[in-house]
Formats: C-alpha cells, structure tokens, sequence
C-alpha cells in the first residue's frame, strides 16, 4: 500500500493516473467504500502500528 502524508500533499493530482490498480482518488472522488482508508492514510504517519492493525481489520477476509 502506497501512504500519502496528507500533510506534504498538495493536492496537484499527479499521482492519480499514475497508479497501475486506480488506487489513488482525490478526497472528493473516494469511493465511499473506500471512505476509512483516509483515516489509515493520515495514522500511518502518528502511529504505524496502529494504521496496520485498522487495515487488518478492513481487510474483506477480517485479516
Ligand atoms: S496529489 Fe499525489 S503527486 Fe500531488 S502532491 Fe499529493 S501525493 Fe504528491
């Protein structure tokens, strides 16, 4: 998984059509599926542990 600090980011976009899966959106373009992994973006730059225990726990399978 690719984390973007959403401190650094400055919204130019750029990334977007870069990623080979389309996995990177604009804030306002996210999927709502997709909606908690803005919160596992912005933990993973306070506490990584933290982010991959939340993305365990989004995983379809549970983890
Ligand atoms: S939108 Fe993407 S390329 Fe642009 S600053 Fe943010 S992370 Fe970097």
């Amino acid at each position: 998984m690719l984390y973007i600090d959403p401190d650094e980011c400055i919204d130019c976009g750029a990334c977007e059509p870069e990623c080979p899966v389309n996995a990177i959106f604009t804030e306002e373009s996210l999927p709502p599926a997709w909606a908690r992994y803005t919160e596992v973006n912005a933990l993973w730059y306070r506490d990584r542990d933290a982010a991959r225990r939340l993305v365990d726990e989004l995983r379809p399978d549970g983890g």
